[in-house]
């Protein structure tokens, strides 16, 4: 167990967010772990009693992802230090939405490239509340990154030519999506396939 060195983007967020506030520091009081091993059988979990965050590394589990995940955790902590309590009320929404927000102004986050993640690669039950904010977030803005994802039949020739066009491979999607190959691009790229036999996901 060792702390994960993703917290100090974290704490800047924080930091920035609530420059104004007196109790700042006391938002800032609270330990990030990273574990291996599934945690509560879900992706993360904080507990005021130690205010401590755990959170799972797995391999599918990072980059902005990984971020808003300990946003989300933080978020619990920083209500607990406001109310003493934590739950996923409005107000809990409306801190996680602050400093979401502060990390995608920071550019820690790309609000297109967490969007995609969230619809197609993580199985966060948070889905939906994070793609309503990142929608709100991203109202009038030009997009600056690409998700092109493909599920194909097995072939070890296609899966070759994958990855040499620069695709990673994700297991376990979310609910009913599986072994997609997938990729995140600046330009919009055209689809490497057209066949019926391929899905292709694209946003
Ligand atoms: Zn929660």
């Amino acid at each position: 167990m060792s702390e994960i060195p993703y917290k100090s983007k974290l704490y800047t967020v924080i930091r920035e967010a609530y420059k104004h506030d007196q109790r700042v520091e006391d938002y800032l009081k609270f330990r990030v772990y990273y574990e291996k091993k599934s945690v509560r059988s879900f992706g993360a979990t904080y507990t005021p009693e130690n205010k401590t965050i755990r959170i799972l590394l797995n391999g599918t589990n990072f980059d902005d992802l990984l971020l808003s995940v300990l946003i989300h955790e933080a978020t619990h902590h920083v209500q607990y230090v406001m109310e003493g309590k934590t739950d996923h009320s409005s107000n809990f929404r409306n801190i996680q939405k602050k400093l979401l927000f502060t990390a995608m102004n920071l550019k820690y986050i790309n609000p297109f490239k967490l969007k995609a993640y969230y619809k197609y690669l993580s199985s966060y039950s948070e889905a939906s509340k994070v793609i309503q904010m990142i929608e709100e977030y991203v109202k009038g803005k030009e997009k600056d990154c690409f998700f092109i994802g493909y599920i194909i039949p097995y072939d070890k020739n296609e899966i070759a030519k994958l990855k040499e066009a620069g695709y990673k491979y994700c297991k376990h999607g979310v609910r009913g999506l599986s072994n997609i190959w997938y990729k995140f691009s600046n330009i919009k790229e055209k689809p490497l396939y057209t066949s019926d036999a391929c899905v292709i996901l694209q946003d």
